[in-house]
Formats: C-alpha cells, sequence, structure tokens
C-alpha cells in the first residue's frame, strides 16, 4: 500500500496548498521548484552598465533623439519619476564565460512599463515591470552563450506609469507624483527543463484544483502533481527529468473527439485612452505588439489579433519598421488586424452615421495596408450595443460579431453566448460572447473549464472563442500563457484548444450549428448607466460635430457638384477624413462615455476646437461658393440674409442674428417690421425665417413682404392670482409657476391639458449618486431611492414676444452651484424649449429634469442610431427594471393613441421613464478617475414637444434635427442671388417618414456623390428623391460605397430616382456624372 496515496485520499485539501505553495514564490521559494529556474544570476559593473538620460517634462522623444543625449551613471535602486516622464537607459551587457553552453536573458525590473530598443534603432520588446501576472522582465540576450561573448549595446525606454496609469482608478483620480524604483537589472541563465517542468505542474495543478472535486480525472491530477512534488529535490537538478516523466505521462492522456472545442486567439485589449493620455497609447500599441512579434518567432502555432485602424495608423507613423514587420507576420497569418473600425468605439452615444464612419474609415485602412475588410466586427469592451448594429456591420463588409461585456451585467445574467443577433430592421449577424467571460484570458485550465460550463448554448453548438493576453492597457500575452496553452492542447478533461482566427470558429459555426437561437433589438448592458451622462460638455462638442460636419459636407458637395459654376469648388475630401478620424477617435468607449483621467479630456477639447475652427472655414467657403459674389464680410453693406436650410423638409423658424447685422434689420432703433425681434436677454436679433425650402435657401430682407401670416398674437404675463406667469401662443398656453414648474400646458386646438392635477414639469431632482464600485461609471438603481426638489427659485419676464416670449428662472443647488434658465415660447410652435446655464461644483450627485404627463403607454420610444428603440414605462420584470435608466439620442416620446409630448435635447443621452413621469439626467459629479469631472459651467437646451398623433404618426424626428440643427445664415450684398430663386438641391417627396441624413462626396470618385437616407418610423418608404446636382446614374451601395445590386432607373429629365425603404433601413446611392 502506498502511505502517500492514502494520506492524499484523506486530506486533499492539505495536499492542494501543498502542490500550491511549490509552486509558489512565497517563503519556500529557497526550497521549492523556484529554486531551480535560474541557473546563474549577475548583476553591476563589470558585466551591466547603465546609464540614464531623463527626458524634459512629460516628453515622448524619438530614439533617434534619445541617443544623441547625454547620458549620466544610473545605478539599480534609485527611482525615477514623476508620473508621465520618460527616461532612456543604455545598457552595455557583457555575459561572463560562466554562461557558457547557456541561455543568457536580461531581467530588468523598472516597474513601470518599458521598451526593449536594439542599439540600431529597432523596437524589440516591451516589459511591465511590477508583481502581478502582467509582470515581463526578461529580454534574451543570446539562446547560447559561447566563450567570448561581445558586450551588447541596446536601450530601455522607460514609461512613468503602469499598465493602468499612474494610481488606483477605481477609488482615486490619477496620482501626479509617483516615482517608479528601478528593482533589478540581471543578466541570468533560466533552467529550460526547470521551467518545462514549472509549466507542467502549473497545468496539472489548476486542473486538480478546478475539475469537478469527485471526477477521477481531478484526483489523477492530485496525485500526478504530489508524486511530483514528492519526485523533485531542488539541490539535486537530476531529479527534475523524473519527475518530468510523471507530468508527461498525465498530460499525454487525449481527451475525447467530443470534447468542447476552443479557438483560442492572443490580444491585447489597448484602450485608446483611459487612465493615460492618447500619446501613451501610441507606445503602449508598439510595446505590447513588438512583444507579440517576438513571441511569434518562438511559437509558430502563436495566432494574436488586434483592432483599431487608429492604433495601427499611429504605429505607421511612429514605428514604420514594426508595422512593416507586422504586416509581414499578417501574411503568414500569425499577426490578424480584426475588428474593421477605426477603434473600439462606444455604441451607446455615436450617431448613426459617426458609426458609419467608423467602419469606413477603419475598413478602408484594413484594405489599403492589409490587403483585406475585416471581417469579424470586434467589440469586447463596450457599454451597450445599439440596436442599429447588425444592419451597419452587415452594410459595412463583416459578418459576425464578438464581445463579452454583457457578462458583467449586474441585473440578468444574460441567457446567450452563441446566437443570431437579429436588429432593428431584421437584419442577422451571428454573434458570440466568450463563455470565460473575459478577453484578458490567463491560458489557466480554470478558464476552459469555464468556457464550457458557462456556455449557454452548447445544446446547439460546441465551441467557443477564447482571449486570451494582458489587456486594458494592453501587454499582451506573455510567454509561460503560450507555455500552458502547449501543453492544454489536448489533454483529458479539458476542452481541445486550437489558436486560430477567429473567423474559423465562426465560420465553423455556421457550417456545423443547429438551429442557433435568435435575440432581437438592442444588446442592453445592464451597468455602467452613468456613462450616458458623465464629461457632458464631451458629449456636448461631440453631438456639435456630428452636425457641423454634416452640414458643412452636404454644403460642400453641393459647392463642387454645382453645375457651371464660375470657380470651381474643391471638395475637401482629405480634410474631412482628418476630421472624422478626430470625432470617431473621440468616440472611443471611454473617451465619449466619460470614464477616462482629466489629461484625456483636455487632449480631446484641443481637437474639437480643431474640428469646430476648421469645420467652420470650410462651410464658409462652400456658402461662398454656392452664393457667389453676393456673400459679404463688410456687414455694413448687408442688404439682405441668405438662410440655408440643411434638412430636408420646408421649414419655418427663427435665426438668432449677431450684432453686427443688427442695423440692417432696425431703423432708427425700432425694428422694421413684426418679424425681427431684440433679445431682452443679450441684445441679439430674433428673425423669422419662413418657409425655407429643404436643402435650400430663401432670401430675408428687411423691407421684404409681411409674414403677419405665421405671426399669431402670443403673450407673457403674471397670474392674476400672482402664482406663477403664463407664456402662450397660437397653439399653446403654458403656466409656470413660482418654482419654474410646468403646471399646466394647454393645447389649444385638441382642447387638451397636458399636465395631471396636482402634477408638473421641469421638476428638478438633485439625486444622491454613489456608485458601488465605478465612480464615472455608474448610476445605480438605489439612487433613485435619495433624492431632494430644488426649490428656492425666481422667476421673472425676459423676453415679450412678437417671435418670441421667455422667462428668466434662477435655482440655487447649493452655495455653490446654480441653474439659469430660459424657458421660451415661439409665435411659430408649440414647442417650449429650456436654455440652460449651469454653473456645478457638486461631488457625487446627479441633477435631473422631470416632466408628468396626462399620457398612458406602457413603453416610451426613445431614439437611436437610424431609428428608435421602444423600452417599458413600467417595472413588471427584473428586465425591465434594470432599465432604470436608458439611452437616448435626440428625443424620447411619450404617446398614447391621438397624442403625445416628447422631450428633445442637444447634447444629453441619459433619460428613464416610469408610468408617466419622463426624466432627463443633465449632470453628474463622480471623482474618479477624474477628480474635476464636470466642474465649472455648462450651456445646453432641451424641450417640450406636445404632437398630435402617436409618435409614429408625428414629426418627432424632424422636430428633433431641427432642434439641433439651426438654420445657416449668413449676410449678403444683394438681394436675390441665382442660388437663393433656384429650387432646392435635393428633394425627397412621397414619404415623410424617410430622412436624408447625409450628402457627401464619394471617397474615392469626386465625381460622385453619396446620398443616405434612412427609414425613421418603423415603416415602408416609396420616396421620390430629386437632385439638381448632376447625375447620369444612380446606384446603390453599402456604407464602404461599393455597388450592391444594379442601378437604379434614373430619370434624367425629371432627374428623379424611386427608392423603396424597409422599416428602419438605412440606404446609401452613390450618384454618378
Ligand atoms: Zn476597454
Amino acid at each position: 500500500m502506498d502511505k502517500h496515496m492514502s494520506y492524499l485520499q484523506k486530506h486533499p485539501a492539505i495536499t492542494r496548498s501543498r502542490v500550491n505553495n511549490f509552486m509558489s514564490d512565497n517563503q519556500w521559494k529557497d526550497v521549492n521548484i523556484q529554486a531551480t529556474l535560474y541557473d546563474m544570476c549577475i548583476s553591476g559593473e563589470p558585466h551591466i552598465k547603465l546609464e540614464v538620460w531623463s527626458a524634459p517634462g512629460q516628453d515622448r522623444p524619438s530614439f533617434e533623439h534619445a541617443v544623441k543625449q547625454e547620458f549620466r551613471p544610473a545605478k539599480v535602486g534609485q527611482s525615477f519619476g514623476p508620473s508621465w516622464t520618460t527616461h532612456w537607459f543604455r545598457v552595455t551587457a557583457k555575459v561572463p564565460a560562466s554562461f557558457v553552453g547557456k541561455p543568457a536573458q536580461f531581467l530588468i525590473d523598472t516597474n513601470s512599463e518599458a521598451m526593449v530598443w536594439s542599439a540600431a534603432g529597432e523596437p524589440i520588446i516591451g516589459l511591465t515591470g511590477g508583481g502581478g501576472v502582467e509582470r515581463h522582465i526578461d529580454y534574451l540576450l543570446t539562446p547560447c552563450a559561447t566563450e567570448h561573448e561581445e558586450p551588447l549595446l541596446f536601450y530601455v525606454e522607460m514609461a512613468c506609469n503602469g499598465l493602468f496609469g499612474n494610481g488606483d482608478y477605481h477609488k482615486h483620480p490619477q496620482d501626479r507624483d509617483i516615482y517608479y524604483r528601478l528593482n533589478s537589472a540581471n543578466i541570468v541563465a533560466p533552467n529550460k527543463d526547470a521551467w518545462a517542468l514549472f509549466h507542467d505542474m502549473e497545468v496539472i495543478s489548476e486542473m486538480a484544483n478546478h475539475l469537478s472535486q469527485d471526477s477521477p480525472r481531478s484526483w489523477q491530477a492530485l496525485t500526478a502533481a504530489n508524486d511530483i512534488v514528492n519526485v523533485f529535490e531542488y539541490s539535486d537538478l537530476s531529479t527534475i527529468a523524473p519527475a518530468k516523466k510523471i507530468a508527461e505521462a498525465f498530460l499525454d492522456i487525449q481527451g475525447s473527439s467530443a470534447n468542447h472545442r476552443v479557438y483560442a486567439i492572443g490580444n491585447c485589449h489597448i484602450d485608446t485612452a483611459w487612465l493615460w493620455p492618447y500619446a501613451e497609447t501610441k507606445r503602449k500599441s508598439a510595446r505590447s505588439w513588438a512583444t507579440q512579434l517576438y513571441l511569434m518567432d518562438s511559437y509558430p502555432e502563436y495566432r494574436f489579433a488586434a483592432s483599431q485602424a487608429q492604433q495601427f495608423e499611429w504605429l505607421h507613423e511612429n514605428y514604420p519598421s514594426l508595422f512593416e514587420r507586422i504586416k509581414e507576420k499578417t501574411k503568414t497569418g500569425q499577426f490578424i488586424p480584426i475588428g474593421g473600425t477605426w477603434v473600439e468605439m462606444d455604441c451607446n452615444i455615436p450617431s448613426g452615421e459617426s458609426l458609419v464612419r467608423q467602419f469606413l474609415l477603419g475598413q478602408r485602412f484594413f484594405k489599403q495596408h492589409f490587403g483585406e475588410y475585416c471581417n469579424v466586427f470586434w467589440l469586447p469592451d463596450t457599454f451597450g450595443y445599439s440596436s442599429q448594429l447588425p444592419q451597419i456591420i452587415k452594410q459595412a463588409g463583416a459578418k459576425y460579431f464578438f464581445t463579452q461585456k454583457l457578462s458583467w451585467n449586474n441585473i440578468n445574467k444574460f441567457p446567450h453566448t452563441t446566437f443570431q443577433w437579429v436588429g432593428l430592421d431584421g437584419s442577422h449577424v451571428l454573434t458570440h460572447m466568450a463563455p470565460a467571460e473575459t478577453y484578458g484570458a490567463q491560458c489557466r485550465p480554470g478558464e476552459l473549464i469555464d468556457s464550457v460550463k458557462r456556455h449557454k448554448d452548447i445544446a446547439y453548438t460546441n465551441e467557443s472563442l477564447y482571449l486570451f493576453g494582458n489587456g486594458d492597457g494592453g501587454g499582451g500575452p506573455l510567454r509561460s500563457m503560450l507555455e500552458r496553452l502547449r501543453r492544454m492542447k489536448d489533454v483529458d478533461g479539458l476542452p481541445k484548444v486550437k489558436q486560430a482566427h477567429p473567423q474559423e470558429f465562426y465560420v465553423h459555426v455556421e457550417e456545423n450549428s443547429k438551429q442557433l437561437v435568435t435575440w432581437k433589438g438592442e444588446l442592453y448592458f445592464e451597468l455602467h448607466r452613468g456613462t450616458y451622462t458623465s464629461q457632458s460638455n464631451n458629449k456636448l462638442w461631440n453631438r456639435q460635430s456630428e452636425f457641423k460636419l454634416r452640414d458643412a459636407e452636404m454644403l460642400c458637395t453641393i459647392a463642387h457638384m454645382r453645375p457651371h459654376c464660375r470657380d470651381k469648388f474643391e471638395y475637401p475630401i482629405d480634410e474631412f477624413v482628418r476630421l472624422w478620424k478626430l470625432v470617431c477617435l473621440n468616440q472611443f468607449h471611454d473617451v465619449v462615455p466619460g470614464s477616462s483621467i482629466n489629461m484625456v479630456y483636455r487632449d480631446s477639447d484641443k481637437m474639437y476646437r480643431d474640428i469646430f475652427e476648421t469645420v467652420s472655414k470650410i462651410r464658409d467657403r462652400a456658402v461662398v461658393s454656392i452664393y457667389g459674389g453676393a456673400v459679404t464680410n463688410q456687414m455694413g453693406q448687408a442688404t439682405s440674409l441668405a438662410v440655408f436650410n440643411t434638412t430636408g423638409w420646408m421649414r419655418t423658424d427663427i435665426v438668432t442674428v449677431p450684432e453686427p447685422l443688427v442695423p440692417l434689420f432696425f431703423c432708427e432703433n425700432s425694428p422694421v417690421s413684426e418679424h425681427v425681434q431684440v433679445s431682452e436677454l443679450d441684445g441679439s436679433v430674433f428673425v423669422l425665417a419662413p418657409n425655407v425650402p429643404g436643402f435650400g435657401s430663401r432670401v430675408i430682407t428687411p423691407h421684404g413682404t409681411s409674414h403677419a401670416e405665421y405671426i399669431q398674437p402670443m403673450q407673457v404675463y403674471e397670474c392674476s392670482n400672482g402664482e406663477g406667469f403664463v407664456l402662450e401662443n397660437h397653439f399653446v398656453r403654458v403656466v409656470v409657476d413660482k418654482s419654474g414648474r410646468i403646471v399646466n400646458y394647454y393645447d389649444h386646438s385638441e382642447r387638451r391639458e397636458l399636465v395631471p392635477e396636482g402634477a408638473a414639469g421641469n421638476v428638478f431632482e438633485l439625486y444622491d449618486d454613489v456608485p458601488l464600485f465605478w465612480d464615472a461609471w455608474d448610476i445605480e438603481i438605489y439612487a433613485l431611492e435619495k433624492y431632494r426638489t430644488l426649490d428656492g427659485v425666481s422667476v421673472m419676464i425676459a423676453d415679450k414676444g412678437p417671435l418670441v416670449a421667455s422667462l428668466s428662472v434662477r435655482i440655487p443647488i447649493s452655495h455653490k452651484s446654480v441653474l439659469t434658465q430660459t424657458i421660451s415660447l415661439s409665435a411659430i410652435s408649440p414647442r417650449l424649449d429650456f436654455d440652460c446655464n449651469l454653473e456645478w461644483h457638486e461631488s457625487r450627485k446627479c441633477l435631473k429634469t422631470s416632466f408628468t404627463w396626462d399620457i398612458t403607454s406602457d413603453f416610451a420610444t426613445y431614439e437611436t442610431q437610424f431609428g428608435v428603440v421602444q423600452r417599458p414605462t413600467h417595472r413588471n420584470t427584473s428586465w425591465d427594471m434594470a432599465k432604470f435608466e436608458v439611452c437616448a439620442h435626440k428625443f424620447a416620446d411619450l404617446s398614447e393613441y391621438g397624442y403625445g409630448v416628447t422631450l428633445l435635447n442637444d447634447c444629453k443621452y441619459g433619460y428613464s421613464t416610469l408610468g408617466n413621469t419622463m426624466s432627463l439626467s443633465l449632470i453628474r459629479a463622480p471623482k474618479a478617475p477624474d477628480e474635476f469631472c464636470d466642474m465649472g459651467h455648462h450651456k445646453f437646451c432641451y424641450a417640450v414637444y406636445p404632437h398630435k398623433g402617436t409618435f409614429s404618426e408625428s414629426n418627432v424626428v424632424q422636430e428633433a434635427y431641427q432642434f439641433n440643427i439651426p438654420l445657416v445664415h449668413l449676410p449678403l450684398d444683394s438681394e436675390s442671388t441665382s442660388c437663393a430663386d433656384a429650387p432646392p438641391f435635393f428633394s425627397l417627396t412621397g414619404a415623410p417618414n424617410v430622412v436624408l441624413d447625409t450628402v457627401k462626396v464619394a471617397e474615392d470618385d469626386k465625381n460622385s456623390y453619396i446620398v443616405r437616407m434612412y427609414e425613421a418610423y418603423g415603416g415602408r418608404g416609396h420616396a421620390l428623391l430629386t437632385s439638381r446636382l448632376p447625375a447620369t446614374s444612380v446606384c446603390k451601395v453599402n456604407l464602404l460605397e461599393k455597388p450592391v445590386g444594379s442601378n437604379l432607373q434614373w430619370l434624367p429629365h425629371s432627374k428623379t430616382v424611386e427608392v423603396q425603404l424597409k422599416p428602419f433601413e438605412v440606404v446609401s446611392l452613390k450618384f454618378s456624372i
């Protein structure tokens, strides 16, 4: 009887601990396997000479610049900093004669991220010091040392940050004053056999720990591990061989052909900015990917995927030789560019067109540099998935979708792993969420076992994807992971593992799976609901960039394509590409959601400034070209005002003209007609712009025709009972009480009161906003339990008509924060606008405004990209309850049969509707990872828009566009121009539910232009599109602007083409000259 075995069976937990201690770098390391991993270790001079040069400030100089500097002596034990500084080490290492016949490694632990460079300036390998699973400190000097090794010269670029920036991001903002100690710099000779046994033991001991403890294989693993510990003697290296034999006998037993199959793929999720600025990401990609190339040479079976065209473009610019080496490895199939988008973007906040540009820019980059479009849309880490993604993915040349974030849901477990995701328009995409529930797996047996246990569709498909490698801050797979993976390739007790291109997995599923389940509509992420609101100025600028670029592209296309144009206008395609890249970059899944450090937002501020300045110059050039010589910069010479409407429908609106134009509209200090009004608030002038055609213009003259038919009497006055104020026009009568709340909203034509008795709208609620863990990310459900309503308001009359009447409202929030608001009603609409100026200095508070309406509906309708999504207004189930805060774009609508009310916004995204109360989250005050998040001044608008009919019978989508896109106006020195009198450049008739969203010149053909439209309400559309711009043929194209199907019938005489659209379908047309 084997006495070891009997002990083991009675005390398996003790044996497991014994085995773990045998592996561990703990107090037993001088007598366990750790003691045998290195045969030799030397440090210090004369074998190692260290010199350093510290770059000034936060500069990140190039290799060429750094090596020319004056280096000073350095030694182990010194500290370098502060945070974000860079220090270059010049290392001279001489492998001593005692290493002959052995491999020699250089181990350097800077406690931070670092890159090893060859003396010739080639980036070789990225390092990460310190402890933890990310630790990677070795660089191979020679695989086999000879007797007379020459001294080796190389450089180490030390970045004073860890993989996760500087500091504990969950709890605190970044620490600007961290110093990193150079822990070690040694030459070592690793013992290959000891390392091999070490990796065997890692696999065997973890199988013993993670396999079901009543399975024979678990006992076999524990027995084998225990036997190895018994055989091994640290002071006698000859015991490694018999120990290894025991390991091999266990690992050589293969699994059954019916076993689950795992397709493993290395990756290093690199957040394009998060706890570090963009500038550091450029180095992170280089470090992480250089390491992977290094490993690929030793592990031919190794497959590694990397996404985000932006990171590749940075590499191409800053590390051209590394980029070329990657290109070589893409040809052998080891390095796999993946994803298809510019960055791994947020999918809640970017507009439909922004999602299109993410793919257009991304796929074009991948095709240009790597020869192919990406088939797999790769988005492991984002905070919610728009229901339009399946259609966009398919139209962008991809077929498959990978993610995993829904495994973080904090209320309901998502029920599927491999499924058909069906989008808003019915498009299907084969979707997979890695059942290991991570994109940073460590190649451990426990994770593979979880891949089977947590696979929720194993009845239909017996395979899964498995993403391994350190991530978020990059890093990627390490040698030890590849060693373990080799051992786990086919071993009884674990799934079979194959390293493969993810596409191979999807093709295999497609070909071999029984009918997969489907999931219809959005993949709502039940966490990080605060990211609809955090960093609100960033969100405002993203929204404005999207619309400013839309207008500029449309006007430039018209200017460029306009027939018989005297001065040919050159469409600035390269500039638009550059600007869209900036917009797309800042839509990265930690930037626009608001979860990055302060440095990131200071960078994005600069980029948005660049976007606004450049777009405004481009737009002005286009407008001057369209209107010819009539445009004037000399305000005093202006005789009329041209108003251009970039929306697709006739529009009557009020434009606010700047001060220099004021004299044009006034005669001896009095308005020249009733369609002009000076604002009491800032002296600007409201001018009525009636019936401006869609995609066309109208010239307004101060002494032109009267527009009295548009100006119904309107008034503002204090209530006779002194309890509030009345704003009233032809459409509605609104009563605002002394607290600034809307207590009556009466629709004259429908004879209907919208506010229930005793209820109110524009009620400000200040919530305690203290999440469980992720500060900038999360609003938690319990926040709704604790709030106070703001009072102490003052209200006074401001503008008195005839065009605009308004009230000025002041709402103190605390002794530091105050909201001032202008509530205004114009003569032309039932819409009530709320223009807000907020001074905000709170901590962990969330400010919401809420409106209660006399409307009964089980669901509310929220705008999403190219469409709407309906969500419940009740909390019947836990799935309904989880949606206590949801994302919407320009509006959310609550309608019942016959009538509805919409809450519009110009830059907010966080809504919630419970029963008949709809709320809009205005601002938050998280303190990590950015301690200054949202502190300071904010300007934003929202509006209430009542309408007849349900949402689908309304014109809410059009109203929301108008609320976000002011009419373009400019002074002319002539009252008529050829442009002003001509018909619109485009018109879309026959389908009021179809919205023409984008007009641009085609990417590869400046003699063609693209028109993109979508069905916005969920019905069929049979539209007739007329274009006054030249065309000889029209065809339907996908989002990459490649033709799909045959040409449409273009009628050159009427210049029209008929287009059929299905519910929520996005259609792009290419017009060629
Ligand atoms: Zn991420």
